[in-house]
């Protein structure tokens, strides 16, 4: 979030609750309609003109079908160096990434806050807002949303169901907020996302909320080094992970 100029609030644009297929109607349309394909790849192969888009569709929506979603456990993170704190639900969609929509990007952002009030912003239900994990000026990390699910904080639908977010505490003019300890934690994170999804150690795959397409918001602005940060990621990357960074069920 962060950095908002315009009177909009925190980046809900483009991030709203549909189905996850993008291009198909209403959610309870797109519950009908996997039932029904599931039914139909499960029986014959006699729908050979739709196969192929059931088949896409299914790859997408398959975890939908009773019984297949993949179990959760509840406060587990996906950085072992993370704190758990749950989001509200409304500022997040369930999915199962990678598997419903791939993940290749991280998505910075500065949290115009502290990171209490950071924290609270994404519990609450009306903030229609939220990262995964904000970062604090100590170096400490909490996670707020899983990175199998959507979070709505790039203001870009796309750019949402394709990234990991992550706020930082601070206010964009203030170039001493982005302490050392602040970079270096921030860097093992996002070395830890990228090494999960295979993603580019570049600034074509970390980028900061102001590059997202369609954006009003201008953070991380220009006080964030990103030399010295794309130079942290990739030393944290090629340093060996620590037993605790293993991806949690
Ligand atoms: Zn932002």
């Amino acid at each position: 979030m962060g950095a908002k100029h315009g009177s909009r609030s925190a980046s809900t644009g483009g991030s709203g609750k549909g189905p996850a297929g993008g291009s198909t109607g209403g959610s309870k349309d797109a519950d009908r309609r996997i039932g029904r394909r599931a039914l139909i790849v499960g029986g014959t192969a006699a729908a050979v003109g739709t196969a192929a888009l059931a088949r896409d569709e299914l790859a997408r929506l398959w975890w939908r079908v009773p019984g297949v979603e993949r179990p959760r456990e509840a406060g587990a993170v996906d950085y072992g160096g993370a704190r758990w704190v749950a989001a509200s639900d409304e500022n997040w969609r369930r999915a199962d990434r990678p598997d419903d929509f791939g993940v290749d990007m991280v998505i910075v952002h500065v949290t115009q806050g502290s990171f209490a009030s950071a924290v609270r912003a994404f519990q609450d239900p009306g903030h229609k807002a939220a990262t995964h994990y904000i970062v604090g000026q100590d170096g400490r990390v909490t996670q707020m949303i899983r990175e199998l699910d959507v979070a709505y904080h790039a203001g870009n639908r796309d750019y949402n169901e394709r990234s990991v977010g992550i706020e930082h505490e601070g206010f964009v003019d203030r170039p001493q907020d982005f302490t050392d300890e602040m970079y270096a934690a921030s860097a093992r994170l996002t070395a830890g996302i990228c090494a999960r999804y295979e993603i580019p150690l570049d600034r074509e795959h970390i980028i900061g909320h102001v590059e997202v397409p369609g954006t009003d918001h201008t953070d991380p602005g220009p006080h964030w080094d990103w030399d010295r940060y794309l130079k942290l990621v990739r030393r944290a990357a090629t340093s060996a992970p620590s037993p605790s960074d293993s991806k949690s069920a």
